[in-house]
């Protein structure tokens, strides 16, 4: 039996999906700007018949990411939500849903306001507590649908324990691996179904696309999938799919760089007087950290920081950073902050946030690759304004 060397993870970032084109020899993946394929005769294709249903930009980068998180198959989308929203359609009227209770704010919304009317019920859990997540199923619940880290807390849950509970239940599982990237853990290897990405992210990595991503091990699970991807149509463009299989040639580089900086700046802000806790998987004083440990290749590019403040303090040191650009979002190049209760958790009611331990007064921040001392003067001269 012939045994293949797989390649590092640099080398698929760099490589899988793509071959030179071999009409022209060139080196990167063409954007293919066509909505149709001409054909010799009547369904005789090669390959390609409709750019919703497939591109070959988006199937570059389809293999690209599904070789990156160690996955058979790639399924791209028009953004994060899309790939969850298809996701969902896996489901029926009367199902259950066991999800993570600190959950982007937009799968949230997804489950509380578009799904439950449709009759699928979701149990919102701290699925760090795996006697919670025990005693939140039922014989109707089909689907797990958790973060690790989380969003905003980071907090981090055992993948290969709730893949192995799910697994014995016959409950399918969707890890949104969003925060971690590939580059730092492979939930499909520790049991997982289904890899959830928003590429919008660090896999894009510029701030320059929107786009989402799932990756499957099952044929025939794909084969579902890419039925509703076609069917609902949230399908990204070429060019959207070109600018993220470009991100993602260097996001071992950037990942290294993500989380250097970040424990360079938690460390930091732990020391702070004004700093009531820093939530960083990659330190030890996170309730977490052996987790992270286990399942992580390092603590990643976020930290969220609790600060001694009222909400208007924590919002004046949000916008009174000046490298540190005040946004939603996350994961690009460039380091931003975010005040979650009242940017992106908004959406989320004031009681379930407390429950959840979200408080007013913290802030997130997307450590980017500029220099660590930088990003720390930056964070010094706008907590000065505390005192
Ligand atoms: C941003 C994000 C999403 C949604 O992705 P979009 O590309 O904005 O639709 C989902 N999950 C997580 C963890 C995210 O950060």
């Amino acid at each position: 039996m012939k045994s293949e060397r797989i390649p590092g993870f640099g080398t698929r970032a760099i490589h899988a999906g793509q071959e030179p084109d071999p009409t022209t020899g060139a080196i990167m993946t063409p954007v293919f700007m066509t909505s149709t394929y001409v054909q010799e005769a009547p369904n005789q294709t090669k390959g390609y018949d409709y750019s919703r249903t497939c591109n070959p930009t988006r199937t570059a980068l389809e293999q690209n990411l599904a070789s990156l998180e160690g996955g058979q198959h790639g399924l791209a989308f028009a953004s994060g939500m899309a790939a969850i929203h298809c996701v969902l359609n896996l489901l029926q009227s009367g199902d259950h849903v066991i999800a993570g209770n600190d959950l982007y704010g937009g799968t949230y919304r997804l489950l509380r306001t578009l799904y439950a009317k449709f009759g699928l019920e979701t149990t919102f859990v701290d699925l760090t507590d795996l006697q919670q997540l025990e005693a939140a199923f039922r014989p109707t619940t089909r689907l797990v649908m958790l973060e690790t880290p989380t969003n905003p807390l980071l907090r981090c849950c055992d993948l290969a324990a709730i893949a192995k509970s799910c697994r014995k239940r016959g409950v399918m599982t969707m890890a949104d691996n969003t925060f971690a990237t590939p580059y730092l853990q492979n939930p499909l290897a520790l049991g997982c179904d289904i890899v959830a990405h928003s590429t919008t992210k660090y896999l894009g990595g510029h701030s320059d696309v929107v786009g989402g991503a799932l990756i499957v091990n099952d044929a025939e699970l794909r084969q579902k999938l890419a039925h509703f991807q076609n069917s609902c149509g949230g399908t990204p463009g070429p060019m959207d799919c070109f600018l993220v299989l470009r991100g993602t040639k260097t996001l071992h580089i950037r990942m290294q760089r993500h989380c250097e900086n970040a424990l360079t700046v938690a460390r930091w802000l732990e020391s702070h007087p004004r700093v009531a806790r820093v939530l960083y998987p990659g330190l030890k004083s996170h309730p977490n950290f052996s987790i992270a440990k286990k399942q992580m290749r390092a603590g990643g590019g976020m930290v969220s920081v609790e600060l001694q403040a009222t909400v208007a303090q924590a919002k004046k040191v949000a916008s009174s950073l000046r490298v540190f650009s005040l946004a939603e979002s996350l994961g690009g190049v460039e380091s931003l902050v975010d005040h979650p209760t009242s940017m992106t958790h908004a959406s989320i009611p004031a009681a379930e946030r407390k429950r959840a331990g979200l408080e007013d007064g913290l802030i997130r921040l997307s450590v980017g690759i500029e220099d660590a001392e930088d990003l720390i003067a930056d964070l010094d001269q706008a907590l000065r304004r505390l005192k």
